[in-house]
C-alpha cells in the first residue's frame, strides 16, 4: 500500500519519540528492569550490529535468556532511535499456537502496549496483527507459509526470524528451504535463525556457513541424579529402590511410564526440600500420564500443600497461564508438563526436574501406510536440555528417572518430524508456494518506504520438482516416502502427471487440512451434504475432542456412544457430527460448557473446530463451489451421504470384516475347541479396531459382510484402525480408485446374477450383476 513520504517521517519522529521514554522514562522501570536483567541484554549491541551487517544470522542462547522476547526489539529499538523505524516490519515464526500468543502479550507488555498496536500475533483462527510499519509480528511457522502462496506474501517484510528451529518440525524445516532461495530474490530482506541448542552447526553451514552469535546463559550449576543414585537418597525401602531391583531382574520396560515412581519422587522432592522454595517440574509424554500423575498426587496427605498445574499444548491459554503464576506462601508449586516445557516455554521458577526420560513420538511408515504412536526414551540433547530447565534461578537439581546405561543408549537428537509424518500435505504447500523470478530490468523504485528495491514477477506454477525441493532440506525425508506422496497426490487429482497443480490441486492446498478430506469436502459441496463433512473435516485438524478422565473412563465410554445413535451408528465421524451438532444448540442457549462437562468434550476443541469449519466454508465458496441455498433438507439425508463420502476422504484405508477361528479356553490333547469370531483385515493383515472406536466387532452381526473406512492405521502393541465408519460396499466401488472386474474374460457370473468386483487387487464384493455394470459405467 502506498504512504508518503511525509506520513512516513512523521511516524519514524513518533516512533523514536516512543522509544526514547520507553528507554528512560521511570514509567517504564519494571519493564525495563525485567528486560535488562536478562542474559540477552549484554549482547544487544552484537546482536544488533550482526544483524545490519548480515543477510543471514544464526543466533543461539539457553531457553529463556531472551532471543524470542528481545531480539525482535531490539533490531525495532534499533531502527526507531535512528529515525527509521517505519521501515522495520518483522515477521517472527513460532512452531506453537500458544506461543505465539504468550510471547506476543508478554513483548506488548513490555513495550507498555496492548497487543495490536506495534506487537501482535496470528494464529490460525485468531489474530491480533500488529500495524503494518514499524512492528513485530508473531505468527505461527504455517501462517507465513500460507502467506508466501500469495505472489506478495513478503511485501514490506524487512526481516523473517525463525525461532526454535531446534525443534525441527516439518513446517520450520520447510520454511528454511523457501527462505534460503527467497533470499537470492530479495536484496534487502534480513534472516535471523534462532536455536536454543548449543550445536548449531547445521544451520550455519546449511547458510553457507553464515556468521554465528551465541548468548552465554547465566544458568546455576544443576546437579543430575540418575535412577540408580536415588535410593541413597531416598532410602532401600523408597519405592525407587524396589523398582530398581524389578529392573534388574526382569529387564526394563521401554513402554509406558511408571507413574507411580515419578509421584513418589516428587513427594520426596517436597518434603526433603520443605524449608527452601521453588518449583518442581516434571516431563511426561502426554496428557495421559499427566493426568494420573496428577491424580496421584492429589490423594496424597501433602496435596493441600501442593499446587499442581499442567502444561500441555492442547491446554486452553487460560490455564496455561497458572503455570507461571507464583504459588501462595507455604504452598509447593508442581508443573506438570510434556517436551513444551523443555524449550517453548519457560516457567521461572523452577529449581527441581523430575525427568521421565520418555517422549510420545508419532512416526509414519509410508510403505506399510503405518503410524506407530509410542512412548519411547527421549534424546541425550532433551534430556540435557529438561536437566538445564532447573537451574534458572538458583542451582539446582534434576532427577532422572532412568539409568546411566539407557542414558547412552539413547538417540543423540530426535529425528526431524519431516522424515516421521505423511508427507501428502507438505508436499502439496510445496506446488502451492508462489516462487518468484525476478523479471531484469524493471527494477524501480518503489515508493513505499519498504526499501524493497526490486519488482518481482511470480511463476504462477510454484516449484516445479517436488523431490528437487525436498532434496534440498535440512534432512531430507526418504525419496520413497516423497513418492508415496506424489503418487497420493497424483490419484487424488491436486496434480497431474508432470507435477503441474490442478485446479483441484489449488483448492485443495487453500482448504488446509490434508487433501484426501480436501477431497471430500469438495465432494460434499457438489451433493449437497456439506455441513457433516465441514465438521469432520475440521475435527481433523485438532485433537479428538472426546476427552477420557481416566477416573471417569466408563462412564465417558457411555456417554461416548450415546452419540451412536440414528444416522450415527457405527461411526466415529459420525458420533462427532453428531455430538458438535448438539454442542451447536447447547451453546446457542448458553449451555456449550456445562454440555461439555456433561458429555466429556473439550470445550476449546469445539470451539476451534467451529472456527475451522468457517474458514473450509469461506475457502469453498471462494473456490465457487459452494452454494448456500443447496443442501439436503434434513440432516440425517445429509449424514447418510457423508457416509458414503467418507470413502472419498479415507480411500484406500479401507477394511473388510472376516470370520476368525479362535481357540476357546485350554487346548485338550484330542480335541480343539474354537470359536468364530468377527474380525477385520486389510490387504495386508488382520487388524483391530482401537477401543476408543464406537464400532465393536462385539456388537456386529458375525454373518454379515462389513466394510469400514478408517482413519489411521496405528501400530502400538497390536495394528489397530481407529476413526471408523460402517459403509454400504457400492459406495466403496462408486468411490474407490482401483476396481477391475476380477476374471479376465468379462464380469464373472456367479448363480447367474452375481458378479465378483475386485478393488485394488484385495477388496472383493459379489454384488448384483445389475448394479455392478451399472456402477463401472458410472465411474466412466
Ligand atoms: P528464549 O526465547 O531465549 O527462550 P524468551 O524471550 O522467550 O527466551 O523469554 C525471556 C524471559 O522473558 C524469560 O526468561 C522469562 O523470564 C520472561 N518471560 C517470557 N514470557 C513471559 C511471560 N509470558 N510471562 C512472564 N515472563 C515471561
Ligand atoms: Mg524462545
Amino acid at each position: 500500500s502506498f504512504v508518503s513520504r511525509e506520513q512516513l517521517a512523521t511516524e519514524n519522529a513518533m516512533m523514536r519519540l516512543e522509544a526514547r521514554k520507553r528507554l528512560s522514562s521511570p514509567e517504564f522501570f519494571e519493564q525495563r528492569r525485567a528486560r535488562q536483567s536478562l542474559p540477552c541484554w549484554m549482547e544487544r549491541q552484537k546482536i544488533v550490529d550482526a544483524v545490519a551487517i548480515n543477510r543471514v544470522l544464526v543466533l543461539t542462547g539457553e531457553t529463556g535468556c531472551g532471543k524470542t522476547t528481545q531480539v525482535p526489539q531490539y533490531v525495532l529499538e534499533e531502527a526507531e532511535l535512528q529515525g527509521v523505524g517505519a521501515e522495520v516490519s518483522i515477521v517472527v515464526t513460532q512452531p506453537r499456537r500458544i506461543a505465539a500468543v504468550s510471547v506476543a502479550e508478554r513483548v506488548a507488555w513490555e513495550r507498555g502496549e496492548a497487543v495490536g498496536k506495534s506487537v501482535g500475533y496470528v494464529i490460525r483462527l485468531e489474530s491480533v496483527p500488529p500495524r503494518a510499519r514499524g512492528s513485530i509480528l508473531y505468527c505461527t511457522t504455517g501462517i507465513l507459509l500460507r502467506r508466501l502462496q500469495k505472489a506478495d506474501g513478503m511485501a514490506g517484510v524487512s526481516h523473517v526470524m525463525i525461532d526454535e528451529v531446534h525443534e525441527r518440525d516439518v513446517d520450520t524445516d520447510f520454511l528454511l528451504v523457501v527462505v534460503r532461495e527467497l533470499l537470492e530474490n530479495h536484496p534487502s530482506l534480513r534472516v535471523v535463525v534462532m536455536s536454543a541448542t548449543l550445536d548449531a552447526s547445521v544451520f550455519t553451514r546449511y547458510f553457507n556457513c553464515c556468521p554465528l552469535v551465541n548468548i552465554p546463559g547465566m544458568t546455576y550449576p544443576v546437579k543430575v541424579f540418575f535412577m540408580e543414585d536415588l535410593p541413597q537418597i531416598m532410602g532401600p525401602n523408597s519405592l525407587v529402590a524396589t523398582r530398581l531391583n524389578m529392573a534388574r531382574t526382569s529387564g526394563s520396560d521401554d513402554e509406558d511410564v511408571d507413574c507411580e515412581l515419578v509421584a513418589s519422587v516428587v513427594l520426596f522432592v517436597a518434603q526433603y526440600y520443605a524449608q527452601e522454595h521453588g518449583a518442581i517440574l516434571v516431563f511426561l509424554p502426554g496428557w495421559d500420564t499427566i493426568n494420573i500423575v496428577r491424580d496421584k498426587l492429589l490423594k496424597t496427605p501433602l496435596f493441600r500443600s501442593l499446587m499442581v498445574v499442567a502444561v500441555h499444548s492442547q491446554l486452553p491459554a487460560g490455564e496455561q497461564r497458572a503455570a507461571f503464576a507464583r504459588p501462595p506462601p507455604g504452598m509447593r508449586k508442581v508443573v506438570l508438563a510434556t517436551n513444551i516445557a523443555e524449550t517453548s516455554i519457560t516457567i521461572d521458577d523452577v529449581v527441581y526436574v523430575v525427568d521421565s526420560g520418555k517422549i510420545k513420538e508419532k512416526q509414519f511408515d509410508a510403505s506399510r501406510n503405518m503410524t506407530t504412536m509410542r512412548v519411547q526414551w527421549t534424546s541425550q540433547a532433551s534430556a540435557r536440555q529438561r536437566q538445564g530447565r532447573a537451574g534458572r534461578v538458583q542451582p539446582g537439581v534434576c532427577y532422572r528417572l532412568y539409568t546411566r546405561a539407557i542414558y547412552q543408549t539413547m538417540r543423540e537428537h530426535q529425528i526431524p518430524e519431516m522424515q516421521r509424518v505423511p508427507l501428502e500435505e507438505l508436499c502439496l504447500q510445496i506446488k502451492a508456494i508462489a516462487t518468484p523470478s525476478v523479471v531484469a530490468g524493471t527494477a524501480s523504485g518503489d515508493g513505499d518506504g519498504t526499501g524493497n528495491q526490486n519488482e518481482f514477477n511470480y511463476a504462477s506454477t510454484g516449484i516445479s520438482d517436488i523431490a528437487t525441493f525436498l532434496s534440498k532440506a535440512i534432512q531430507p525425508p526418504k525419496s520413497s516416502a516423497v513418492h508415496a506422496a506424489i503418487k497420493v497426490l497424483q490419484q487424488l487429482g491436486a496434480i497431474d502427471q508432470n507435477q503441474n497443480l490442478t485446479n483441484l490441486g489449488k483448492t485443495l492446498a487453500k482448504l488446509a487440512v490434508h487433501p484426501r478430506f480436501g477431497k471430500m469436502l469438495v465432494y460434499g459441496a457438489l451433493l449437497g451434504c456439506l455441513d457433516p463433512l465441514l465438521t469432520i473435516a475440521a475435527a481433523a485438524c485438532f485433537r479428538d475432542p472426546f476427552v477420557v478422565p481416566v477416573s471417569r473412563r466408563e462412564e465417558a465410554d457411555k456417554m461416548h456412544e450415546s452419540f451412536a445413535r440414528g444416522p450415527a451408528y457405527g461411526s466415529d465421524q459420525l458420533v462427532l457430527v453428531s455430538a458438535f451438532n448438539q454442542w451447536v444448540m447447547a451453546n446457542s442457549m448458553g449451555l456449550g460448557n456445562s454440555f461439555c462437562d456433561a458429555h466429556f468434550l473439550a470445550p476449546m476443541t469445539m470451539r476451534l473446530i467451529a472456527g475451522m469449519r468457517k474458514q473450509f466454508e469461506r475457502t469453498l465458496s471462494e473456490a465457487g463451489l459452494y452454494e448456500p441455498w443447496f443442501r439436503t433438507s434434513s440432516p440425517d439425508v445429509g449424514a447418510q451421504v457423508a457416509r458414503c463420502l467418507l470413502t472419498a476422504g479415507l480411500y484406500p484405508n479401507i477394511a473388510r470384516s472376516e470370520l476368525c477361528r479362535e481357540s476357546k479356553g485350554m487346548k485338550n490333547a484330542t480335541k480343539h475347541a474354537y470359536r468364530w469370531r468377527l474380525g477385520f483385515r486389510v490387504h495386508n493383515g488382520r487388524v483391530f479396531i482401537h477401543p476408543t472406536s464406537v464400532v465393536s466387532e462385539k456388537h456386529l452381526n458375525p454373518n454379515t459382510q462389513y466394510y469400514l473406512v478408517f482413519q489411521e492405521k496405528m501400530q502400538t502393541s497390536q495394528v489397530f484402525v481407529r476413526g471408523c465408519t460402517l459403509l454400504p460396499p457400492l459406495a466403496v466401488v462408486l468411490l474407490g480408485w482401483n476396481v477391475t472386474i476380477c476374471s479376465d474374460a468379462g464380469p464373472t457370473v456367479l448363480n447367474g446374477d452375481w458378479m465378483l468386483l475386485e478393488v485394488e487387487g484385495w477388496l472383493r464384493f459379489h454384488i448384483d450383476r445389475r448394479a455392478g455394470l451399472l456402477l463401472l459405467q458410472l465411474r466412466h
